[in-house]
């Protein structure tokens, strides 16, 4: 099997907009990086609109391109994981489809990917176009939060949006967990990695595909699969906790024996609230990581493919 020099991989869902144009500029890059070897993976999410169709119609017309379509939407992390496994590049370059992420940078990255003799050239925003206050203060609040409890350093501000080499990109592969937080993956294999600064543009076309609810489940992913901090965090509030309540006991028992009335309703109840509260909140972490073993543990495929347009030039079979 001869490999590409270079394999773009792009996620895609409810993407239609946005396809031409990123097929146009991404052809463009990689023309002009490495010629004709290069292949682009497409991989459509399950998309509600007509971005399967767009796909088919652009791997009709250009031999580079491979698309594959999801059975059904199985979330950002896992289509990249599934573009991932087909490609077969050299070099692989994860891109958005929404060209947040300027595709006419990956000369640069690959002279920074050549100078520095790196592995993996992860991309850092220095500046985010075009996205609301809430979605900017919350990455900035999460990659923060993430950095201090994760064991694994993980880059701030980087996304997915990077280059890799093939032995950094195996390397990922072999990593089986259902929970992906992809960057967080990709810190945690090694290898020499160097961050390349850049702005983030305007979404091309349509909307942010990351509503609240997704990158509530996105972060609790990245935490959980990085971390054990909060389970120890939970830990050490119950034995606080524990002995405060000694204290609080000794001082009934006190009251109960020099006969003093007990005259607390408030007190009670404040106590009772404050307590059960903590405990929801810490059976609740316990709870997210239980689910997730549970998930882990039923050893499903990570993601099914429906269908395929285009030559798949790598894997013959998909990688599950
Ligand atoms: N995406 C996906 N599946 C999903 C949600 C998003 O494949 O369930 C893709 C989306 O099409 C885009 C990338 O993931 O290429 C990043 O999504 P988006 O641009 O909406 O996120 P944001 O830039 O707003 O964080
Ligand atoms: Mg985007």
């Amino acid at each position: 099997m001869k490999r590409p020099a270079l394999s773009i991989v792009v996620p895609c869902y409810n993407e239609e907009a946005c396809l031409d144009q990123l097929h146009a500029r991404v052809s463009a890059a990689a023309r002009a990086a490495v010629g004709e070897d290069h292949e682009i993976v497409l991989v459509n999410d399950g998309s509600k609109d007509a971005s399967w169709a767009a796909m088919q119609r652009l791997a009709a017309a250009d031999p580079h391109l491979v698309a594959i379509n999801l059975s059904r939407n199985h979330g950002h992390q896992l289509a990249l994981t599934a573009g991932l496994d087909l490609c077969a590049g050299d070099q692989i370059l994860i891109i958005d489809a929404d060209l947040q992420d300027p595709p006419e940078l990956l000369a640069e990255m690959r002279a920074t990917m050549a100078a520095e003799d790196a592995d993996v050239v992860y991309a850092v925003r220095r500046k985010r176009d075009g996205e609301t206050l809430f979605k900017k203060a919350t990455a900035a609040v999460f990659y923060r939060m993430l950095s201090r409890v994760t064991d694994t350093p993980i880059p701030l501000d980087a996304g997915d949006f990077r280059l890799m080499s093939r032995r950094a990109l195996d390397a990922l592969l072999s990593l089986p967990e259902q929970a992906r937080f992809i960057r967080g993956m990709v810190a945690w294999i090694g290898f020499r990695q160097v961050p390349f600064v850049y702005d983030r543009a305007e979404r091309h076309a349509g909307e942010t595909k990351y509503p609240l609810a997704k990158m509530i489940r996105f972060a609790l992913d990245a935490v959980t699969s990085f971390s054990t901090k909060p389970l120890t965090f939970a830990s050490h509030v119950g034995m606080w906790l524990s002995v405060a309540s000694l204290l609080l006991l000794l001082y009934i028992g006190f009251g109960f024996v020099t006969g003093r009335a007990v005259a607390g309703w408030t007190s009670t109840m404040l106590a009772v609230v404050l307590i059960g509260a903590v405990q929801m909140f810490v059976l609740g972490l316990i709870g997210e990581y239980l689910g997730r073993l549970f998930v882990e543990a039923k050893r499903r495929p990570l993601y099914l493919v429906a269908d395929v347009a285009g030559p798949v030039q790598g894997r013959a079979t998909l990688g599950y």
